[in-house]
């Protein structure tokens, strides 16, 4: 399972890289549902941050 660490800037990128439709953004988070996700890693490869992490 991805995790979005302290470098994410809220850029939405990985939202739109998301083949699942498994990552949300709030106010103040990323949120990626482990129920939905499928562990692609497209999210972690489009990140420019590099805040994703497997
Ligand atoms: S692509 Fe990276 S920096 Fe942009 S919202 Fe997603 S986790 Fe955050
Ligand atoms: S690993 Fe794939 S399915 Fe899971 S959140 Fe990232 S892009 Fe979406």
């Amino acid at each position: 399972m991805p995790t979005v660490n302290e470098h994410c800037n809220k850029c939405g990128q990985c939202v739109d890289a998301c083949p699942a439709g498994a990552i949300q953004i709030t106010e103040d988070q990323v949120i990626i549902d482990a129920d939905n996700c499928v562990e692609c890693g497209f999210c972690i490869d489009e990140c420019p941050q590099k805040a994703i992490e497997e």
